[in-house]
């Protein structure tokens, strides 16, 4: 039955930047709130599906990697124990040539074959030489590509690669975004590895990593989500925002009901909000705003995991011999995100296509999910996707013709990337503050559309740091500063904040 319900603060989607908010709201404990979904799961692109022969898969390869204490605070409440967790080492490569190339690749080209080495270095050379004249900055992501790692590695991995990623011309990108996710190359350092037969050790941000031992990653949102009273949550068809009336503060959803706010925090994708408004201005601004879609694509396979496949992690793929960009090894991060090896399931057929009887027979299994993106530059036909991606696979020697296939899953978000694009910064300089003036802070991966702040870690903090400016009108440091945020471990939000360490202290005292 539809209801009129009125909050000071309403937070729309359970994704992570929602569930960020609502946990920030639940310990300030001040103003009163609510936070509604459109799901009947929380965890938005952060969840978890189950196929029904019992392989999971998350929404693409997603790995936590935390540049904030409170968020580490909150994961830690939620699943506690040692036993929810499992710790990995990053074991990741780029296939090139038939090569499994250590990542990064521009730091390993030790591993190329002769020829390619010495065009890498003649090019990095030049690059090196330019660089020491340069007066302009890069323009676009190409340029940057082009000036830090020459025009070799530019040509056979950067551009092809990162077309496959993005399913944008790097050209057509900005590159003031990058910051700590492309590692540069050390001229002297690689020039050493390659005479020395070396591989340069772990780079980057993610050289660990922990993944939860139950329900993928989708799991730990559902644990963030059961963390807040009930009281406060509406998901489902009860949380479907139908329409945003901005002038009237008041949003009303697929059941009918309104809920009257003070301060809206939404974190659908802006360009959804603006419509679900009428916001002709806000539509206009947001048209200027670009993504891609995200085609996961899941294999699951019957047999003991093969040598060549082994403890790797996740593997990149530039080349055209396969549709995906990027295959992670799901089964490696869980021994639960596949079925038990007693469960009997059919063949359904061999990775070569052929049909078998079809009896159900036991495992071991083990699995692979693929991620191929799409847009208007970049279109994927939905019919042979997943039979041209079982081919990518056997092109790239992760599955043998002959290995029997008992599971496949695809899936298609459709806004998957929010895309850097050149013409991004000028949109969302307008269009945020436009929003802002009627107390709506949207934010998120789509909602603030900045990819270099979209992880899970950033887009949790977004919504904490929207309701500690909404309440307190704290600067929003993720939002506005990611270098900042995304060059330091953020320690200074706990979940549990002094003044209540304190007071927790003085209680136990007094019992
Ligand atoms: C392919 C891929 C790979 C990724 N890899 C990583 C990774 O390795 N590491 C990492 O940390 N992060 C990764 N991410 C990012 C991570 O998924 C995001 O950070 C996170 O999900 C964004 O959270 P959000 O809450 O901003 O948005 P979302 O997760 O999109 O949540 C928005 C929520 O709003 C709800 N909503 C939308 N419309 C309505 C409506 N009308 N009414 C009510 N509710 C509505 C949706 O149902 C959804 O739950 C990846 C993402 C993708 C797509």
């Amino acid at each position: 039955m539809s209801q009129e319900l009125s909050v000071d603060v309403l937070v729309i989607g359970a994704g992570p930047t929602g569930l960020g908010a609502a946990k920030r709201l639940n310990q300030i404990n001040g103003p009163s709130w609510l936070i509604i979904d459109s799901n009947e799961k929380p965890g938005g692109l952060a969840s978890t599906d189950v196929t029904p022969e019992g392989f999971l898969y998350d929404v693409g390869g997603h790995v936590i990697f935390s540049h904030y204490k409170y968020f580490d605070d909150c994961l830690d409440e939620a699943l506690p124990n040692e036993s929810d967790w499992y710790t990995h080492q990053r074991i990741s490569y780029v296939r090139y040539k038939g090569l499994w190339v250590p990542y990064p690749f521009q730091n390993n080209i030790s591993i190329l074959p002769k020829e390619d080495q010495v065009a890498c270095i003649d090019a990095l050379i030049d690059a090196a030489l330019e660089a020491r004249v340069a007066n302009t900055k890069p323009q676009n992501f190409d340029e940057w590509n082009v000036r830090n790692v020459g025009t070799a590695i530019t040509d056979i991995f950067m551009r092809p690669y990162n077309f496959k990623v993005w399913a944008v011309p790097p050209s057509k990108m900005q590159c003031s975004w990058l910051g700590e996710r492309v590692a540069a190359p050390n001229l002297k350092a690689l020039v050493n590895n390659v005479i020395m037969n070396k591989v340069a050790g772990n780079w980057g941000p993610n050289a660990t990593f922990r993944f939860p031992a139950r329900d993928g990653t989708g799991g730990i949102w559902t644990a963030v989500a059961g963390t807040i009273p009930d009281s406060k949550k509406r998901f489902g068809k009860l949380g479907s925002v139908t329409k945003v009336d901005a002038a009237g503060k008041k949003v009303t959803l697929a059941d009918g009901t309104t809920i009257k706010y003070q301060k809206l925090v939404s974190t659908m994708a802006v360009d959804s909000l603006v419509e679900k408004m009428g916001d002709a201005e806000g539509v206009k601004l947001s048209k200027d705003l670009f993504y891609s879609s995200t085609n996961v694509i899941g294999v699951g396979v019957r047999g003991q995991r093969p040598e060549r496949i082994g403890d790797k992690c996740w593997l990149y793929f530039p080349e055209d011999n396969s549709p995906f960009y990027r295959a992670t090894i799901f089964s490696n991060y869980s021994p639960h995100n596949q079925p038990e090896e007693n469960v009997t399931l059919p063949t359904q057929q061999l990775a070569n296509g052929q049909k078998t009887d079809g009896a159900a027979k036991p495992g071991p299994y083990w699995s692979i999910m693929l991620e191929v993106s799409e847009s208007s530059m970049k279109p994927v036909d939905q019919k042979t996707i997943v039979a041209e991606s079982i081919q990518g696979l056997i092109n790239t020697d992760l599955l043998k013709p002959e290995d029997e296939i008992v599971s496949v899953y695809h899936r298609r978000f459709d806004h998957g990337y929010p895309t850097p694009t050149l013409e991004r910064d000028g949109a969302l300089k307008d269009l945020l503050p436009h929003l802002y003036k009627q107390d709506i802070l949207s934010r998120g991966r789509f909602g603030s559309w900045k990819y270099e702040v979209g992880n899970q870690d950033h887009s949790f903090m977004l919504g904490v740091e929207a309701v500690d400016h909404a309440v307190n009108g704290a600067v929003e440091l993720t939002l506005n500063y990611p270098d900042f945020v995304n060059g330091r471990h953020n320690t200074e939000r706990r979940l549990v904040d002094g003044a209540q360490a304190f007071r927790e202290l003085e209680l136990r005292q007094k019992s």
